[in-house]
């Protein structure tokens, strides 16, 4: 079965095509710029040249057109018709309490998602362009949808309920729903079968930081809490997003500030993090190298990240009586062995203990950095969402086709 991910934002149209009987990328790209002048379509067939095309898309059914005529394209395509498509898999972000699981798309789920832009209006939007793009140019297939915040709608009350008046829960939903899902799951799953032992049986504190970061604890093979909120705004720094703050601190720059309700939010979600503290980048790589060569701002911002997500995993360990394996993904996670060795020298009081050489390997495959002494085990996995997305597309036809 050959299935296509999507994964649309507002201007961007990700793709990935999938061949599942050995789950091989037959062609991946990108188009960038929708709506805009000059929109780029970048189109990697595997094995070919990649190919670049510059011209005006103004809207996401062209842009999903233009992959299509790039995948069936005579000498960048990977395929003879579009017929050879099976299935659609697209990625949201937002599926409130609805979607526990991914879902097989119907006019019902469709309007589902559309009562939740309210909760994610940065985001399902453009999800929902993608899908009504998708949709019309692959009229014959199933398409199914994989949300954000489906794995960590296994969260207990008592993690996912803010202490806030209960009628904001019952009224507009406020509540933890947590973000990143599709990657803790992978990870974690990932992990459990390169460990080859049962996921039920262990306690895995996933670090997915990139961009945006969220630690998850994943106990018996479900997520019991995430650091991400309401929105993807709470709990690590990020590269431009603050993480925890006094919830007191908004009103007060508001009213010093006077500034309207979407300044503040966009302050917190795009002006600070990283880039605020250093000044200069939101990049890991920069603040790592204004760190080694001493920077006091860059220092400062590389210990003030790293002192936040120690605090988690110190939490989350608690939070779970105990913690067999730490996992580091995603960006920063997978590439920086300056902030796992950071991190992990400072959790020596939970038994972990990394190997430095090891943590400077460089591989694209699961790999451990611990060492046999290690109470813990430290692994750095790769996540991958898009491949995530496809089995789970899978699964759902073969499921609905009884
Ligand atoms: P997103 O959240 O946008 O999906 P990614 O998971 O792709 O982000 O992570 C992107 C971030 O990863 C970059 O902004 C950069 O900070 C970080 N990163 C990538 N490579 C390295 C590296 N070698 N060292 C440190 N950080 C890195």
């Amino acid at each position: 079965m050959k299935i296509l991910v999507i994964n649309a934002g507002s201007s961007s149209l990700k793709y990935q095509l999938y061949d599942m009987t050995d789950e091989s990328v037959l062609a991946k790209g990108l188009v960038e710029r929708i709506g805009m002048d000059s929109s780029i379509l970048t189109h990697k067939p595997t094995g070919k040249e990649e190919v670049t095309e510059v011209s005006d898309i103004l809207e996401h059914t062209t842009a999903m057109r233009k992959v299509l005529e790039k995948l069936v394209d005579k000498t960048h395509g990977v395929l003879n018709s579009i017929d050879e498509i099976d299935a659609v898999g697209h990625r949201v972000v937002h599926g409130g309490e609805a979607f526990k699981s991914s879902a097989l798309i119907t006019g019902e789920v469709k309007s589902e998602i559309r009562r939740l832009f309210d909760l994610a209006p940065l985001h399902n939007p453009p999800s929902m362009m993608g899908i009504s793009a998708a949709e019309a140019n692959l009229p014959n297939v199933p398409h199914t949808v994989v949300f954000d915040t489906a794995f960590h709608q296994t969260m207990p009350e008592k993690a996912y309920l803010y202490a806030i008046p209960k009628v904001l829960y019952k009224k507009h939903k406020v509540r933890r729903y947590g973000f990143h899902g599709t990657s803790h799951a992978y990870v974690s799953k990932t992990a459990a079968e390169f460990l080859q032992r049962p996921i039920e049986d262990l306690k895995i504190i996933t670090c997915h930081i990139g961009n945006g970061a969220s630690l998850t604890a994943v106990k018996d093979g479900i997520s019991v809490d995430t650091s991400m909120g309401m929105t993807p705004l709470e709990g690590l720094i990020m590269g431009t997003r603050s993480g925890d703050l006094d919830p007191a601190i908004v009103p007060y720059v508001m009213n010093k500030e006077e500034l309207t309700m979407n300044e503040v939010n966009s302050m917190l979600n795009k002006h600070s993090g990283l880039l605020a503290i250093s000044g200069s980048s939101s990049d890991m790589r920069d603040i790592t190298d204004g760190w080694e060569a001493g920077k006091p701002n860059e220092t400062l911002a590389f210990e003030m990240y790293e002192y936040r997500l120690r605090k988690y995993i110190g939490a989350y360990a608690a939070a779970m009586n105990g913690v067999d394996v730490i996992v580091f993904t995603a960006g920063v996670g997978e590439n920086s062995a300056i902030v796992r060795e950071a991190v992990c020298q400072n959790l020596t009081y939970l038994g972990v203990e990394i190997d430095k050489e090891l943590n400077k390997v460089r591989s694209g495959d699961p790999r451990r950095i611990s060492t046999p002494n290690s109470k813990v085990e430290v692994l750095v996995v790769p996540t991958n969402e898009e491949l995530m997305i496809a089995r789970d597309t899978l699964r759902i036809v073969q499921e609905s086709k009884g």
